[in-house]
């Protein structure tokens, strides 16, 4: 698939450091707004690790991030059965749900490409069962705080 490696950009990998921080969003609206504004200063190569339990507003979260990206956000729903779907917007987004990985099937879904791509954006639904962290990815753990609140906390 890479022809020449040499002519290949290096893998950035880049981790957005400035959105690092604890929030608290009061809908679901907010939270696909915040991550939509992550969204729009991605360059490629930024991977995120969303953590959370059912219904913690994960999907909302990968949503506002494919806007971001000028993806249409109605398009992204959860990949629950073939757990990657690929889009393409200003940047490629490659969204991926965990949540059905049987353990040790890692190798096969090919996530080591799809990490190593500088050029893309990954972001991982129930990134736990990742069973290991990528490089300088973005940790993005949502919880429940009430029933339309959710914290988000980035590292
Ligand atoms: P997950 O992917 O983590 O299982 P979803 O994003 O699919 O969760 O669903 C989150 C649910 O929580 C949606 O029904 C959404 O409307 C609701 N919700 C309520 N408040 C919020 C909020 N502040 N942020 C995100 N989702 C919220
Ligand atoms: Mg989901």
């Amino acid at each position: 698939m890479k022809a020449d490696p040499s002519s290949e950009p290096e893998p950035t990998n880049q981790k957005p450091e400035t959105n690092s921080g604890e929030f608290v969003t009061n809908s679901p609206g907010e939270t696909f707004a915040f991550a939509r504004k992550i969204g729009e200063q991605l360059t490629g190569g930024e991977v995120f690790l969303l953590k959370g339990d059912l219904g913690a507003g994960k999907t909302v979260f990968a949503k506002g991030l494919a806007a971001g990206l000028a993806i249409e956000s109605s398009e992204v729903t959860s990949p629950s059965f073939t757990l990657i779907n690929e889009y393409n917007g200003r940047l490629r987004l490659y969204h991926i749900d965990l949540y059905r990985l049987e353990a040790g099937l890692h190798d096969e879904l090919g996530l080591n490409e799809i990490l190593d791509d500088g050029q893309s954006v990954v972001v991982i639904e129930w990134a736990e069962r990742l069973g290991f962290v990528p490089a300088r990815a973005t940790m993005v753990e949502l919880s429940w705080l009430s029933d339309n609140q959710r914290t988000i906390l980035m590292r």
